[in-house]
């Protein structure tokens, strides 16, 4: 799940650049960091374990010199955070450095033959083998491209991994099997790296590097083979839109909060993705016998939300199920009547992929949401559907999920158009309706923002919280959970209202906070039902409610209120923005970083 980057250009260093870079990439891990570069025929490094800004106080990040260097931020699989672990790692000499994301799950026995041959080791992560691979091989006579492609030969696992060496210190070599890399390109320089925003201040030209192919980075010349023959090939240069300062925090504290306070535009932009791109993936979901969601945290969310919004507008009720545990239930009952829509924001999530996989060899077609242009999931999908969130960094998705509700509420109106659940005034009025959900959570953040920094004061240091909801409202619930103990580290529990009696309220005594989503649709009557048995038992209420929900308002002890009009199909929406915001100011009431987590990283990239 690290963060890899690596350049090189004519001339000048390279580690400003590598240092500014890794903090663009920190979001994907971020327990140790480290850069080096070659000059003169010598490696420089610097790393340790800690945050990119401690380690750069102590050591100096941008004091390295060489026009040729690689970089990588870890997210530890294999040995703990400490200076030794980090990256990059090398071979006995030192004239080999790699980097690595992913895991190498055969690398104990290569370790033990290695060892046996007289290699001596400086780490305890699986990475270290594949430096002392390459040295073997090189000293064989190999190249370093050679020697790479036939260590990947003998690795098994997931990577994606970038060397360089004394040896040839004209080139980048890198390849990949499971784990992104994205390769960068302007005049005299060229970049590699796991994600688009490292090397966005410098160029917006990326050419996607896929699965089984290695490519050799000079300053000049982007070369990508296929490692199973080692025929070239020709990709065209992709310009993405983004632009660099939406990567940049502009003037927000963090991004998360950035990102919140973007939802709207990004939603926006979503609605103005081409009818074309939803009414292909309609129709394969209304010849499906079986529809189900795969996605897991917060894109889960959305696909639990997303079933209401199917079921309301073409009579179709997608399962969800959590990507990591489909193969274990559907053993090989999947078939080519099926039809799966994975949501992964990353286009990388390792669980979404190989369910998806798994999914495709069985016949079943594959619907594909996910923000990333040239993800891994856009490679098997039959239809993509590219959400317009811009680039998201903060760890805790915001944004992302916002226009993933927004996709799946277009994909709904579209698959309604075909089946004729509905007529089709109601789909144009629910359309008509979506419309108008971006200036609502504009107005929702400009008046609700206050009083969920003023609730952080009051409730951070309760241990515990219950976020409940009924309907559609379960998913924000679970996301107001979700997102309250990924950031502020207070334990939270999502649940159903309805089934919050069957065993959570046992929790509840006097001052335990339960929080309740509740719009006013056709849960209202029950939910007003479950917060008088929360309140009978002591607790105190935070709602989330309709602005005229008199009724609530008056049984709540503090209330986040949400502009009328918004159908319930998407009630998600605006409903989880309070609680986005809470959970920000809940963290920072507690000390932490909202943007990193401890233990999370953004696009998870191992099973
Ligand atoms: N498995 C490697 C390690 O533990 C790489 C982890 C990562 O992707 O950051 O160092």
């Amino acid at each position: 799940m690290c963060g890899i980057i690596a350049v090189i250009q004519k001339k000048g260093q390279v580690a400003p650049f590598l240092h500014q870079a890794l903090k663009r990439l920190e979001y994907r891990g971020y327990d140790s960091v480290g850069i080096t570069t070659i000059s003169e025929d010598q490696l420089f490094t610097k790393k340790d374990k800690g945050k990119i800004d401690e380690v750069h106080k102590k050591l100096n990040l941008d004091n390295l010199p060489g026009s040729i260097g690689i970089g990588h931020t870890r997210w530890a699989t294999h040995g703990i955070p400490s200076l030794y672990n980090s990256h990059p790692h090398f071979d006995c000499y030192e004239k080999i450095a790699v980097v690595h994301n992913g895991v190498i799950d055969n690398f104990l026995e290569l370790r033990k033959k290695l060892l046996k041959k007289g290699h001596t080791f400086g780490s305890e992560t699986d990475t270290e083998v594949i430096p002392h691979m390459i040295e073997d091989e090189m000293k064989s006579g190999s190249s370093l491209k050679e020697a790479i492609k036939n260590v990947t030969e003998r690795i098994e696992g997931t990577y994606a991994i970038v060397a360089m060496s004394i040896h040839e210190p004209d080139k980048i070599i890198c390849t990949r099997n499971g784990n992104p890399l994205v390769i960068g390109k302007k005049e005299g320089t060229s970049y590699v790296s796991s994600d688009i925003p490292a090397f966005l201040p410098m160029t917006n030209s990326m050419i996607l590097l896929l699965d089984g192919e290695i490519a050799t980075l000079t300053t000049d010349d982007v070369r990508i083979e296929k490692l199973s023959d080692g025929s070239v090939i020709e990709r065209d240069t992709i310009k993405i839109s983004w632009t660099a300062s939406q990567a940049q925090k502009g003037g927000f504290p963090h991004f998360m909060l950035k990102e919140i306070h973007e939802q709207p535009d990004a939603i926006k932009q979503t609605l103005r993705i081409r009818p074309e791109m939803f009414v292909k993936a309609a129709n394969t979901i209304q010849e499906a016998n079986r529809v189900y969601f795969l996605a897991m945290g917060t894109s889960g969310h959305s696909a639990m939300a997303g079933r209401y919004m199917f079921a309301s507008s073409s009579g179709i009720v997608p399962s969800f199920e959590l990507a990591s545990d489909f193969t274990d239930i559907m053993y090989d009952s999947i078939s080519e009547d099926d039809c799966i829509i994975a949501i992964t924001q990353s286009g990388e999530t390792t669980d979404t992929i190989t369910s998806v996989k798994y999914a495709k060899e069985h016949g079943a077609k594959i619907i594909a949401i996910t923000n990333v242009v040239g993800s891994s999931i856009t490679r098997i999908a039959d239809h993509t559907i590219i959400t317009q969130a811009g680039p998201e960094i903060g760890v805790a998705a915001t944004k992302t999920l916002m226009v993933q509700l927004a996709a799946l509420a277009q994909l709904s109106i579209h698959t309604g158009q075909i089946t004729e659940f509905r007529t089709n005034e109601f789909l144009m009025r629910m359309r008509e309706n979506l419309e108008e959900v971006p200036d609502k959570i504009s107005n929702i953040i400009a008046i609700e923002e206050e009083k969920a920094r003023r609730l952080a004061r009051i409730y951070y240091n309760k241990p515990s919280f219950l976020f409940l909801g009924r309907g559609i409202s379960i998913s924000t619930a679970f996301e107001g959970a979700l997102k309250l103990k990924e950031i502020s580290y207070n334990h939270a529990e999502g649940y159903s209202a309805g089934e919050s009696k069957h065993g959570p309220i046992a929790l509840v005594e006097k001052g335990y906070p339960v929080i309740f989503v509740a719009p006013k649709d056709s849960t209202h009557g029950r939910i007003i039902g479950n917060v008088m048995e929360m309140k009978s038992r002591g607790a105190e209420i935070i709602s989330v409610i309709e602005e005229s929900d008199s009724d609530l308002l008056e049984l709540s002890d503090h209330a986040f209120q949400i502009p009328s009009g918004i159908r319930h199909e998407f009630s998600p929406m605006a409903y989880v923005v309070p609680l986005q915001l809470f959970s920000y100011y809940m963290a920072r009431r507690n000390g932490y970083d909202p943007d990193k987590p401890r233990n999370l990283a953004k696009s998870v990239t191992v099973l």
